[in-house]
């Protein structure tokens, strides 16, 4: 099996490139233009023969030569700190690079696969959220750039399959997490980390009454590669049903990290979602999914990632 992984040089692409070399797939390549992934993520991958990486904007065509099984597109920026620095790239990505990623699997005769988000149900007026819920979107808030992308690229992967024959398929992630997130990434885990490992505060946005469910990666990409095995169309939610308040969050970041650091409270970010849990029933029952790890077992192996990012950050070896 031959797959071309788009943003495979980011926090979930690269898991998902080693989850395939696993698999027994002979040929990977990793198209990705690094604007927030990184070569560190995939460099114990150099000489093996079987990756190749490409340095390229999937915004722009998309040439790869040879024959193509799968196509996995997962670039696009995902912290809503570089929704704010990058706001044309991410809506270029999520557009422009869905359209070709989504061409280059209609030449090739591949099956295609969109990473796509929670973030589709905008800030929901339901919990947990199934997907058959549309979403409550800010179409021109400082998060639009985004959920309005994967909205597009949603509908742009759907009217492919219809039209065009592609065998496509889409998942919803929610909040997933864990080594090789950008430790300046800006998400809630590797900022309440780096905060807690520093003792420095911990800046929570708002009360903190906001939830998310944190998901393990590897609980998610075994999601991903069910999905990517199975025939089912319709989108997907994967993740956990693990819901926090982000207050209760910063508290088990530092009973986990044993730090000092005090919380303290910052003006809310415009549009947060204030709740954020998935329905994982479509999961279960068509691809057998199930989330295995725990979140004081996640947390504690990204705490052990981050610390040696921070060492290496500080060449201390901390
Ligand atoms: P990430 O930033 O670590 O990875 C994204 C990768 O895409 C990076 O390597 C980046 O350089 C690359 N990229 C971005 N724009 C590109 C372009 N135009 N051309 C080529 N490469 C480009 O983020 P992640 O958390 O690994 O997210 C991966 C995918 O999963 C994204 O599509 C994101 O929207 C989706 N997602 C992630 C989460 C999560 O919690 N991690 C939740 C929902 C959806
Ligand atoms: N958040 C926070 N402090 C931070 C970073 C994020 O309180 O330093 C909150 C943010 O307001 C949101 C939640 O944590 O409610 C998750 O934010 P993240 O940026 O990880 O992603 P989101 O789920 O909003 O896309």
């Amino acid at each position: 099996m031959r797959a071309v992984v788009t943003g495979g040089a980011g926090f979930l692409g690269s898991h998902l490139v080693d989850r395939l070399l696993k698999e027994g797939w002979d040929h990977i390549v990793v198209l990705d233009n690094l604007i927030t992934g990184s070569t560190d993520n995939i460099a114990h991958l150099a000489g093996d023969g079987r990756v190749r990486f490409i340095k390229h904007n999937v915004s722009d065509y998309i040439y790869v030569d040879g024959p193509v099984d799968f196509v996995f597109h997962f670039a696009s920026p995902a912290s809503p700190d570089d929704f704010k620095k990058h706001p044309i790239p991410v809506l270029k990505v999520g557009s422009l690079g869905t359209h070709n990623a989504l061409g280059l699997a209609k030449a090739k005769g591949a099956k295609f696969m969109l990473a796509s988000t929670s973030e589709v149900y905008g800030d929901p007026l339901i919990s947990p959220q199934p997907e058959t819920y549309w979403g409550n979107v800010n179409p021109v808030g400082p998060r639009a750039v985004y959920d309005e992308a994967k909205r597009f690229a949603e509908a742009m992967t759907m009217a492919y399959r219809h039209f065009h024959n592609v065998d496509t398929r889409i998942v919803r992630f929610f909040n997933t997490y864990g080594p090789r997130m950008r430790l300046d990434d800006g998400r809630v885990v590797p900022n309440f980390v780096k905060q807690a490992l520093l003792g420095e505060p911990i800046t929570v946005y708002g009360d903190g009454s906001q939830t998310r469910s944190f998901g393990y990666y590897e609980d998610t990409i075994d999601g991903v590669y069910r999905l990517a095995s199975s025939d089912y169309h319709e989108p997907v939610n994967i993740g956990t049903e693990e819901e926090r308040t982000i207050l209760q969050f910063a508290k088990e970041v530092i009973a986990v990290t044993g730090s000092k650091s005090e919380i303290v409270h910052v003006p809310a970010a415009q549009d947060d979602p204030k709740q954020r849990r998935p329905d994982l029933t479509r999961a279960r029952t068509i691809l057998g999914y199930e989330y295995k790890t725990s979140l004081t077992d996640g947390l504690t192996k990204t705490v052990e990632y981050f610390q040696g990012r921070l060492g290496a950050e500080r060449g201390t070896g901390f």
